[in-house]
């Protein structure tokens, strides 16, 4: 990931579907994971997708989507999301204390958690080198192992 890591915010032109090629793989990446295609789903995912990888969370992405017709409820956000992460569309990001993050990028890497800005910027898994993982208790097996690393400005006046 670059600096580029900013998404987009949707609302201008972007908003507009990208082509015909752009609703086809988005109709594809529903029905290979095993969800129908609903009009809402079709929109929730292009917002998620058509800008590389990004981090929303319920409400970022509630309000990325209000020039939707007709309009996307909060609710269904939260179901279109946990729908998403069950399916492996995206990687849910438990950040204790704060609101749960969702990750277009399901492969390894770790976040550093901006205080005070609430975003999530990722960290390449080569630049973590090799996590000493415990031995899981007994009869259970490791699934994955998150690691949030929380940052902020540097105060110049200290
Ligand atoms: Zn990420």
């Amino acid at each position: 990931m670059t600096s580029q890591a900013t998404p987009q915010p949707y609302g201008g032109p972007d908003f507009a579907p990208k082509g015909r090629d752009f609703q086809a793989a988005m109709r594809a990446k529903l029905r290979t994971a095993g969800l129908r295609p609903t009009r809402q789903r079709l929109t929730l995912v292009a917002l998620l997708f058509a800008n590389g990888d990004c981090h929303v969370t319920a409400e970022t992405l509630h309000a990325r989507s209000k020039q939707a017709r007709p309009p996307i409820s909060l609710a269904t956000v939260y179901n279109a999301l946990n729908q998403f992460t069950e399916a492996g569309l995206l990687r849910e990001i438990a950040v204790q204390g704060s609101r749960t993050w969702y990750d277009t990028n399901t492969g390894p890497h770790y976040h550093f958690l901006l205080e005070n800005e609430e975003d999530l910027l990722d960290i390449p898994p080569e630049a973590v080198g090799v996590l000493g993982l415990p031995q899981p208790p007994e009869g259970m097996e490791i699934i994955s192992a998150d690691l949030i690393i929380r940052v902020r400005k540097i105060d110049p006046r200290r």
